[in-house]
């Protein structure tokens, strides 16, 4: 019978102090092969620090996908890229529909509220959804918004019209996959910074091809920009998208990936993403996203029609399945 490996039951132990990884460490687990016994332990590992550092407690927050429009940033996995050519024209939400989505993700027990657009959605048109939609949610629920790379004037504004934060990240083979400057986003965390928006970011969309190295790179970066909940997200393949034939990485692998970044983080980060299956809520993450209207990884025009979309008492359910409590309320991982 194969010997535990003695280096990675080390790393391991250290990461469960709760004090965050090396990434010399982190790539060590990374390039532990998703099947073995070593895995196993990574995974129960990264349970273990996730329930601690919550309390037992996961979050599920609410993406109201805004437009479909076409996108000229091109990002390969993305049905909204103009290079994919999946989407056609122009398709924006109605405001009212926005508003009443809101409202209903708050009486269903979201417990933070997140605007999404294209690059090519009008950025006066979200500052004005964003007040509105504050005006209509409870005044300590977060709200943030996932759009293009903003100035610091652009980040202000979202700010005075009520927004808390952004979801915004580093794409895997950014600036290869997608035509953003990786230069972009570091300019965007650091406006978002000084306009006193906090920040949600993720590794994602990870695929079969992306390296240990990569991932390592990826998972430090993340953590170098202080954010309230990341993680690492695994890419959906779009059929018909430039990048769907490299195929999508097993629940297994996403699993092991979202347990090495709870272990890299420590306990600080209350919220670990992204709980999109049993599996990954067993293995530390303890972030799921409901989703309606326009959704980047599907096709159909509003997800919630047949679309991929999760609700929220789906992801009730699978939160109950992997031994976590949801919270009631406001984001407490948006509180710090
Ligand atoms: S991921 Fe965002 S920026 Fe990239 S093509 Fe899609 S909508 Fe545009």
């Amino acid at each position: 019978m194969q010997v535990f490996d003695q280096e990675i039951y080390d790393i391991v132990e250290k990461g469960l102090e709760g004090n965050g990884l090396s990434a010399e460490n982190v790539l060590a687990l990374y390039e532990v092969e998703e099947t073995s016994k070593e895995a196993a332990y990574i995974r129960w590992a990264g349970q273990e620090l996730s329930m601690i550092a919550a309390d037992g407690v996961a979050e599920i927050h609410a993406q109201i996908g805004l437009n479909s429009t076409v996108c000229p940033k091109n990002c390969k996995f993305c049905s909204f890229a103009a290079c994919n050519n999946v989407r056609k024209g122009k398709y924006e939400l109605p405001k009212e529909d926005v508003l009443e989505y809101a409202k209903l993700y708050v009486e269903e027990g979201a417990n933070l509220i997140l605007m999404l657009t294209t690059a090519s959605y009008s950025f006066d048109k979200l500052v004005d959804m964003v007040g509105s939609v504050r005006e209509v949610i409870p005044a300590d629920m977060p709200l943030l918004v996932n759009t293009d790379d903003m100035q610091l004037d652009q980040c202000r504004q979202l700010k005075a019209a009520g927004a808390n934060g952004a979801y915004h990240a580093v794409r895997m083979r950014e600036g290869e996959d997608t035509e953003i400057p990786v230069e972009k986003r570091f300019e965007t965390f650091a406006n978002l910074r000084e306009a006193g928006l906090t920040l949600s970011t993720c590794v994602e969309p990870v695929g079969p091809e992306h390296t240990p190295e990569e991932l390592t790179e990826a998972t430090m970066r993340c953590i170098s920009t202080n954010p309230l909940s990341a993680g690492v997200g695994k890419r959906i393949g779009v059929p018909g998208t430039l990048v769907y034939d490299r195929g999508m990485l097993t629940d297994v692998a996403n699993a092991n990936m979202v347990a090495v970044y709870r272990l890299a983080t420590g306990r600080d980060l209350r919220l670990n993403c992204s709980a999109n299956t049993v599996m990954t809520a067993a293995s530390g993450a303890n972030l799921a996203w409901a989703e309606v209207g326009t959704n980047p990884r599907d096709t159909v025009e509003r997800t919630e029609h047949g679309g991929r979309g999760s609700n929220i008492a789906q992801l009730r359910k699978m939160f109950a399945a992997s031994g976590w409590q949801v919270l009631d309320g406001p984001s407490k991982g948006w509180m710090r």
